[in-house]
């Protein structure tokens, strides 16, 4: 697989983007602290425009994303600064369907020790049930002792075929 194209290599265009970019860019005078006081953690997904989706404008959110949207320990840690050191005060977690981590399992662990040698220090976290996943992500902020406020955390699936938002509800179970 080639990173370059007709345009050549994939880098040098985002380069060449950002001089286009900063040409237009006038200075908004922004402070750090997100403007709507929330942060959105979400998976990674090349198909999910957060702030598209979300109808969000520069400057009124923390966007914390990772493969699948999981509640790592490094996302409570950006969760901790954004709301300690940059005064937000809601958390939304957004997982979506066809997500590349319902195809994994820890198996990928072992699979990656038998290859290189070394058995990586962190969690696949793969899902089989994205809703489930949204829950126990939600547990995780909720329950977290470093964030001072959890009682506004809500949780949904993006569909991407559809761009809508469905809501999690914290208190249904798996599915039977
Ligand atoms: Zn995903």
């Amino acid at each position: 697989m080639s990173s370059s194209s007709s345009e050549g290599p994939v880098i040098d265009r985002l380069v060449a983007a950002n001089q286009r970019y900063a040409a237009e860019f006038t200075d908004p005078g922004m402070d750090a602290r997100p403007v709507l006081k929330v942060a959105v953690v979400a998976c990674m997904d090349a198909r999910l425009d957060l702030h598209a989706a979300l109808g969000l404008e520069l400057g009124d959110c923390h966007t914390i994303r990772n493969a699948g949207g999981v509640v790592t320990d490094d996302v409570i840690r950006s969760l901790t600064i954004s709301q300690r050191a940059l005064g937000t005060r809601s958390v939304v977690l957004i997982h979506h369907t066809g997500c590349g981590l319902l195809n994994l399992t820890e198996d990928f662990r072992h699979e990656l020790e038998m290859e290189v040698g070394q058995r990586p220090s962190w969690a696949v976290e793969s899902f089989k049930d994205a809703d489930q996943d949204v829950r126990q992500s939600m547990e995780r902020v909720r329950t977290s002792p470093f964030l001072l406020h959890t009682d506004d955390v809500r949780g949904f699936v993006f569909d991407v075929t559809t761009g809508l938002l469905r809501e999690i509800d914290p208190a249904n179970g798996p599915e039977s």
